[in-house]
């Protein structure tokens, strides 16, 4: 199968669909590999490396789509993008159309087929392609709320870890999953105390089997979350309830009990946010201050680590690419009902039922 990996054109978006090793196993197995020139450049990936690896590499995106059977890529394709796909080329990307009619449109228009990286499953009831974004996130939220905490970013001026003779900071995490669980993670790693709260008391228990004393668990009721917050000088918001609004668990009302200076990181914000007061941000301006506490609501975080998330992405969707190349769309999802609860659009038509449903288009 011919295989073409455009560079993203989405505005600071660093990362590609495919990396040199995806290109190498590709090529093994006899496939072809297009890859846009300079697709790989913001991801720390050389034009080099993917010749080295067989890919043939092409100027424009124009002949990526023109020649390529399967399209693989990173963000939902932009306006230009869908115009330049056809009838019968499989796209393999996120999509996220349940917000965004005018892309839906787009694609049934194009009269391809798209498979949608967040709603392909796997045997335990996760989203395997969406969970390596939550590891970087979660990870990230820590590095970004320490940041956030100094003196000089507006923040109380407490490092995490504290020194011998002072004591170490206080780190609320709101949301014990993904996200959740590898903040936890680092903030334990850099000698915080952590505490982790969720409604889910079967994942209460995970937490307290992996980790035990190190961390602290509590069930989410408003109580409990307003007893952490006076004590707690980071709060990393990584909340989620599938296909909804995240809840919102601190209000404004409620920033009143923290301490100035205190960093709220809402990971949740592509979710509309867990903080009363939150509002996305970027990269290029990533916090502001409200009460005296300051907001970190980055929407797209992994973004700022394009290579660690370049490489975590790809890790997940290499095999389900593999799976697609080498036995053609028809057979890869009637052999594999997870890759199948991907499909999105197909000759036209919507194809998954959340999101038709959310279109209120037919399914
Ligand atoms: P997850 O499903 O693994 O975990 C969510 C957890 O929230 C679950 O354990 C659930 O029980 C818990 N929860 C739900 N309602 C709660 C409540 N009222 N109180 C306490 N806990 C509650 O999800 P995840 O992969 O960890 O993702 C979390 C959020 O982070 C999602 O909104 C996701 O889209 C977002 N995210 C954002 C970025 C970013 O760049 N900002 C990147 C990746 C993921």
């Amino acid at each position: 199968m011919l295989v073409g990996v455009p560079t993203e054109t989405k505005v600071h978006e660093y990362r590609v669909g495919l990396t040199p090793a995806g290109a190498r196993e590709l090529s093994a197995r006899g496939h072809q590999v297009l890859v846009q020139r300079g697709a790989g450049l913001g991801a720390g990936l050389a034009d080099e490396a993917y010749e080295a690896a067989g890919a043939q590499l092409v100027d424009g995106a124009a002949e990526v789509y023109a020649r390529a059977e399967l399209v693989v890529k990173v963000k939902e394709p932009q306006p230009d993008e869908c115009a330049m796909l056809r009838p019968g080329q499989v796209l393999f990307a996120y999509l996220h159309l349940a917000p965004d009619r005018a892309q839906a449109e787009a694609l049934l228009a194009s009269g391809a087929t798209a498979i949608a990286y967040e709603t392909v499953t796997d045997a335990g009831g996760g989203l395997p392609l969406l969970a390596p974004m939550s590891e970087v996130a979660g990870r990230m939220a820590i590095q970004a709320g320490a940041h956030a905490l100094e003196k000089a970013q507006g923040g109380s001026g407490v490092l995490l870890g504290g020194v011998p003779g002072v004591a170490p900071a206080e780190v609320l995490v709101l949301g014990g999953g993904t996200v959740g669980l590898n903040a936890a993670r680092m903030a334990m790693g850099l000698g915080a105390r952590v505490t982790v709260v969720d409604r889910s008391l079967e994942r209460l228990r995970q937490i307290d089997e992996l980790y035990g004393d190190r961390v602290a668990t509590l069930y989410s009721t408003r109580d409990s979350i307003d007893d952490r917050l006076p004590r707690s000088d980071l709060v990393v918001g990584a909340v989620l309830v599938p296909g909804a609004a995240a809840p919102r668990l601190v209000t404004r009302a409620q920033l009143a009990l923290m301490r100035p200076g205190s960093v709220l990181v809402d990971v949740a914000i592509d979710q509309g946010g867990c903080f009363g007061t939150s509002r996305p941000t970027t990269h290029d301006a990533p916090t502001y201050e409200v009460d005296g506490i300051i907001h970190y609501c980055v929407a797209n975080m992994p973004g700022a680590v394009a290579r660690t998330s370049t490489f975590a992405l790809t890790n997940a969707t290499l095999p389900r690419v593999l799976e697609l190349a080498d036995k053609g769309l028809v057979q890869a999802l009637a052999d594999d009902v997870h890759l199948r609860n991907g499909l999105n659009v197909h000759a036209g038509r919507i194809t998954h039922r959340a999101v038709a449903d959310a279109l209120s288009l037919p399914h």
